[in-house]
C-alpha cells in the first residue's frame, strides 16, 4: 500500500516520555473502551504538550523542507529521531490479558500487492509497473531470509496476484463481472475517474509479471518456515467509507476464490491502503483478524476483541520505513528498541513492510532486524508470530488467567 513515504506523518510517533512504563490510555479505537483510568491523568496531560511539541516540530518540517538549510533539517531528524523512540505502551487489563503473554513477542506482516498497490499513489510519484517487477525481484530474497531464520510472517496479498492470467470480457473490461468502486480520493490515493481496472493488462504472469504472481505464491507456500497468507482485497480497493458494501464484498469473494485455488483459507485481513472500513462485509464472509492501527501510532501492545463486531484487531507498531531522515543504523536501532520493549512488557511489536522497499533497506536494516528477532527467539525470550497465531496466544492467555482465577 502506497503511503506518504514521509518522516513527517504525525502517526510516526508514538506516545513518547513514557519509557517501558505502560501507559494505560484508557481509550483506543482497537476496542472503543471508555476511560475509567484517572490515575494517569497526569502522564495523558503530559503526553498532550509533547503530541503538541511533536506537532510544531513537524510543521516546521513541512516548511522547512522547501526553506530550511539542511544542516538545520538533520537537527530536526535528530528531535524527531529522539521522540520517535519512545514507543508508547497500550496494555489496557480491561480488554488485554492482564499479564500479557508468556514472553514479548513479534509479528512481521508484509504487503504483497506488486504494481496494484501503487496504480493511484498521490503523494509519490512512481511507475507501478517497475515497483511490481522490483517486488517481484525481491520477494524470494526476503523469503529465503525468513526461511533460513524460521521466522514465520504474515504475508497481507492481493487476491489478482493468485491469478496466472485474464481476459477482457465482451464489454472490453477486465473482470467486467465484479461491481466498480466509485471515484474516490483518500490521504494516499486519488482515483479520479475512469474505470479502477483501467490498468489491468488482461493478460498472463509471463507477459506482465508485474500484475500476477502465482509462482511467487508457490514459493511462500512451500516455505516450511509457517508463513501466512493473508487477504489483502482482489484488486487493492480501498475499504474505506467510500467503499460501497457489495464492492468490499464482491473483493473478498473474488479474493477467496482465487486462493481456494491454492487450498488456502485465511481468516487474516489486511487493509488495502491500510485504510479501515467495511467491518461487517469481513465478519460475514469468515474473516476473524484483522491489521489495524491505533490512534497513537508506534504502540507496543496486544491483539483486541472488537465489541462491535467481534472481529480481532491485531495492531501495528510500526513501519520499517519509518524515519528516511534518519541514519539506517538509527531505523535500525528504533526497531530493536521496539523488540526490547516487547520482551520486557510482554506485549507485542508488529512491524509491517512493503516487499519492494529499497533493496539497500532490506539488506542494511530488515535483515538485521531479523536477526535480532531471532536470536532473542533462539534464547527463549520472545516468539514470532503471524497475525493469526498472535491472536491465538493472546486468547491462550486469556484462558490461562482464567483456569489460574
Ligand atoms: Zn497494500
Ligand atoms: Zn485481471
Amino acid at each position: 500500500m502506497p503511503f506518504s513515504g514521509s518522516a513527517l506523518n504525525p502517526n510516526t510517533f508514538g506516545a513518547f516520555g513514557t519509557g517501558a512504563k505502560p501507559i494505560i490510555t484508557g481509550k483506543d479505537s482497537l476496542s472503543g473502551c471508555d476511560t475509567p483510568n484517572l490515575l494517569h491523568l497526569t502522564e495523558l496531560y503530559c503526553n498532550i504538550i509533547f503530541h503538541s511539541m511533536k506537532d510544531i516540530i513537524i510543521k516546521m518540517y513541512e516548511v522547512g523542507d522547501k526553506l530550511i538549510p539542511s544542516r538545520v533539517k538533520k537537527l530536526l531528524a535528530q528531535y524527531e529521531y529522539k521522540l520517535a523512540c519512545l514507543p508508547g505502551i497500550y496494555h489496557d487489563r480491561n480488554v488485554h490479558p492482564a499479564k500479557g503473554l508468556s514472553r514479548g513477542a513479534v509479528t512481521i506482516s508484509l504487503d504483497f500487492e506488486m504494481a496494484w498497490a501503487w496504480q493511484y499513489a498521490k503523494n509519490i510519484k512512481v511507475d507501478f509497473i517497475a515497483k511490481g517487477l522490483q517486488e517481484r525481484e525481491q520477494v524470494p530474497l526476503i523469503l529465503s531470509k525468513l526461511e533460513m531464520l524460521n521466522i514465520p510472517a504474515t504475508w497481507a496479498t492481493v487476491g489478482h496476484l493468485f491469478l496466472d492470467r485474464c481476459s477482457r470480457g465482451a464489454s472490453g473490461l477486465a473482470h467486467h463481472d465484479l461491481p466498480r468502486i466509485p471515484p474516490f480520493e483518500n490521504k494516499d490515493w486519488k482515483f479520479a475517474s475512469g474505470d479502477w481496472y483501467q490498468f489491468d493488462p488482461c493478460s498472463s504472469v509471463k507477459q506482465d509479471p508485474a500484475w500476477y504472481a502465482p509462482d511467487l505464491i508457490e514459493k511462500i507456500l512451500s516455505s516450511p518456515s509457517g508463513q501466512e497468507i493473508a487477504c489483502h482485497g482482489f484488486s487493492h480497493a480501498g475499504f474505506g467509507h467510500y467503499c460501497p458494501k457489495n464492492v468490499a464484498r464482491a473483493e473478498l469473494d473474488a479474493c477467496i476464490s482465487a486462493m481456494s485455488r491454492f487450498g488456502i483459507k485465511t481468516k487474516s485481513f489486511v487493509f488495502p491502503g491500510n485504510d479501515e472500513g467495511n467491518f461487517e462485509a469481513l465478519a460475514e464472509k469468515g474473516f476473524q483478524y484483522v491489521r489495524s492501527f491505533p490512534k497513537k501510532y508506534a504502540k507496543i501492545s496486544l491483539p483486541v476483541r472488537r465489541k462491535d463486531n467481534g472481529l480481532w484487531s491485531v495492531p501495528v507498531s510500526t513501519a520499517i520505513s519509518r524515519g528516511i531522515r534518519w541514519t539506517r543504523e538509527e531505523r535500525l536501532a528504533r526497531l530493536k528498541l521496539f523488540v526490547d520493549l516487547a520482551e520486557t512488557t510482554r506485549l507485542a511489536s508488529h512491524v509491517w513492510l512493503h516487499p519492494s522497499m529499497p533493496l539497500s533497506e532490506i539488506e542494511e536494516i530488515l535483515i538485521p532486524f531479523l536477526l535480532y528477532c531471532a536470536d532473542k527467539r533462539d534464547r527463549g525470550v520472545l516468539d514470532i508470530f503471524t497475525m493469526e497465531k498472535m491472536v491465538q496466544a493472546t486468547e491462550t492467555a486469556f484462558r490461562k488467567e482464567t483456569a489460574v482465577i
